[in-house]
């Protein structure tokens, strides 16, 4: 069975079956996702309103990821679906279904635009046109780059969940943002009983309208060049340039660099360190005595994510057998016999784990065990893993916290991880029905630098 959500089986209708095809994700449509539609879906008001049940029946059994995956799966059964809409943060605004940032925006006779961001809808014409604004004159495109040129007099390009600053082009900042909305979409299906309680979520289920934005978005800056990345971040990590990417706690900012080097699962991998550093108010130096393997863990685990185009739209897939760091995590432990057992791992801080001199397996082996947390027996350890997370970004870990919170101990969770890695390779050895038209091949494992080294 596809270890989908705790409540998955109406996802079967996707043909997706079998461990290793791990985790299938939707995204609602909303003013940052609308381009990268396929168009001509039917809508289905009926199954939208199944669906949107199956989001309440979950937040109440305080399954928070599983009610907003339900409530998303709603919308894209019928965009319109108001209570969907208002679950996840959305609010109507003109004739579009907008977070409260976006909604102000097109209040205020703006558009967003795939190529310039938020621009006003009586301005597209000219900056379609090659011009581009500046106060109240208009410059040629070539101008206006010249006068970004520098990363301090960067372009600003702002979503509900994110502001990037850039000085490639608005284009390169606008196709980031939508990226990066989009993985915020996933993660809080993922983990949304990270930040959310059930009260809130119940709440918003009685009617009760989230603001859908963030006050102070998620703040990256996105380089035109390598080198720019290089020269501006190395007083602060003297190894940047063995980085793909990198994500600064002190800061709050995400760095990343534009060009061929570029590598979508580190930008994923460092984006999520942010989500989880920065949606909560977190204790400083999280993992600094404890569990540091978590907090890399479910970074890696979204190396893994792929998207695809389907009949019924565009949709994701996390944690699959053949992506991210999983190959690696399963020659590791089945081939190499390489493993270090969660008790012992549980004790590594982030200073202890940067030390050791299997760092690498140490990362595709905390990879394998955030697949196996979050899908084992369709998910069943998936919130107290969550759990885990919650506690270690508030301070509040301790090594012996994960196995309490399972109730199971770190010696038969051992067994078990070696007993889905083992799952696994029976699947891929005889795959069963594969899932439907991946338009981009699986991602192959990446390098995050030195904070993620390969394996
Ligand atoms: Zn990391």
């Amino acid at each position: 069975m596809a270890a989908i959500a705790s409540s998955s089986s109406a996802f079967q209708e996707q043909h997706l079956s079998g461990l290793a095809l791990g985790e299938l994700l939707w995204v609602a449509p909303d003013v940052y996702s609308t381009a990268a539609l396929s168009g001509g879906q039917s809508i289905n008001q009926t199954q939208a309103e199944q669906f949107f049940q199956q989001a309440r029946d979950a937040c109440e059994q305080g399954d928070i990821s599983a009610a907003l995956q339900w409530a998303t799966r709603a919308l894209c059964a019928d965009p319109d679906h108001a209570g969907a809409r208002r679950v996840l943060g959305y609010q109507r605004a003109s004739d579009q279904w907008a977070g409260g940032y976006a909604a102000r925006r097109l209040q205020r006779g703006k558009v967003w635009h795939p190529r310039f961001g938020w621009i006003r809808a009586s301005d597209v014409a000219r900056y379609e046109a090659g011009e581009r604004r500046w106060g109240k004159r208009w410059l040629s495109a070539a101008e206006d780059a010249r006068r970004h040129a520098k990363i301090k007099d960067g372009w600003l390009v702002r979503t509900d969940h994110f502001q990037i600053v850039t000085n490639h082009s608005r284009q390169a900042a606008a196709q980031l943002a939508m990226r990066l909305e989009t993985l915020y979409q996933l993660w809080r299906q993922l983990f949304g009983g990270f930040y959310l309680t059930k009260a809130e979520l119940l709440g918003r289920f009685d009617g009760k309208q989230a603001s859908g934005y963030r006050r102070k978005p998620f703040q990256v800056v996105y380089y035109r060049t390598r080198d720019q990345y290089n020269a501006a971040l190395r007083r602060q990590q003297p190894r940047i340039g063995m980085t793909l990417g990198i994500y600064f706690d002190a800061t709050r900012t995400s760095h990343f660099f534009a060009g061929p080097e570029q590598d979508a699962g580190t930008i994923y991998h460092e984006v999520v360190h942010q989500l989880f550093q920065e949606s909560t108010r977190s204790a400083k130096n999280v993992g600094a005595l404890a569990n540091a393997w978590a907090v890399e863990a479910v970074a890696c685990y979204f190396e893994s994510l792929v998207e695809h185009t389907g009949q019924n739209g565009r949709y994701f897939t996390i944690g699959t057998a053949g992506a991210g760091r999983l190959p690696a995590a399963r020659h590791r432990r089945l081939v190499d016999h390489y493993y270090v057992p969660l008790a012992e791992l549980s004790t590594l801080g982030t200073t202890d784990l940067q030390r050791r001199k299997d760092i690498a397996r140490l990362y595709s082996q905390s990879a394998g065990l955030a697949t196996f947390f979050m899908q084992y027996q369709e998910g069943v350890y998936r919130r107290p893993f969550t759990e885990l997370l919650r506690q270690l970004y508030a301070g509040r870990d301790n090594p012996a916290m994960l196995e309490a919170l399972i109730g199971v101990r770190y010696a038969k969770l051992d067994r078990q991880y070696q007993a889905f890695l083992e799952q696994l390779a029976a699947e891929i050895a005889a795959p069963q029905v594969a899932p439907i038209d991946a338009v981009q091949s699986p991602q192959s494992p990446t390098n995050s630098g030195i904070m993620s080294p390969v394996q």
